[in-house]
């Protein structure tokens, strides 16, 4: 797929980070893959714990960094599986941990490390965030969409967003 737009922002805080995944998952209607890029500390996880809250994750439960357990699902409007494939070696890998079924099933699946898998082995629709870090708590974000759906999602959010 070519031609696709990008959108971009600044945040200033984590509090923006968190804040624009909450108004992102606030708008989210179904199921859909959202991958995100980005260095070790540069908010994939704090974006994450925002789009919980936009999908109302209760408040009670702690989102961390699924480093370990590679996938931890959350109860919310839309069930929310947050992946990390850091330790992930290949696609063969990606099918022992049920990754196919899970872009299969109805839910939210946001994938922090997206270069651990062949290009060819990722949903045709969906969202690409690259988040680069500019200075101690200054991150540029980079949101692109694949697909009708996805791209209205971006434009929406990023068109309504304004930070606290
Ligand atoms: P990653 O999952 O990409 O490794 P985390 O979300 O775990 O990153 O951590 C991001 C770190 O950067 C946190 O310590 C957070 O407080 C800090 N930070 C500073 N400014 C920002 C910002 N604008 N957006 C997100 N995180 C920020
Ligand atoms: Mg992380």
């Amino acid at each position: 797929m070519g031609g696709e737009m990008t959108y971009e922002l600044t945040t200033r805080t984590p509090e923006e980070t968190h804040d624009l995944g909450r108004q992102l998952g606030r708008r989210i209607q179904s199921g859909l893959t959202i991958r995100l890029n980005g260095d070790l500390g540069s908010g994939k996880t704090c974006f994450v714990q925002g789009l919980a809250r936009g999908l109302e994750v209760p408040e009670g439960y702690d989102i961390t960094s699924p480093t370990y357990a590679l996938i931890h699902e959350y109860t919310g409007r839309i069930p929310l599986y947050h992946v990390d494939l850091y330790r992930l070696r290949g696609s063969m890998d990606a099918e022992s941990i049920g990754l196919w079924e899970l872009f299969d099933a109805q839910g939210v699946v946001a994938v922090e490390w997206e270069e651990r898998l062949d290009k060819s082995d990722w949903p045709e629709t969906g969202l690409r965030i690259e988040l680069h870090i500019e200075a101690d708590d200054k991150r540029r974000i980079q949101i692109i969409g694949y697909g009708l759906d996805s791209d209205n999602l971006i434009r929406e959010t990023v068109e309504n967003w304004n930070p606290r």
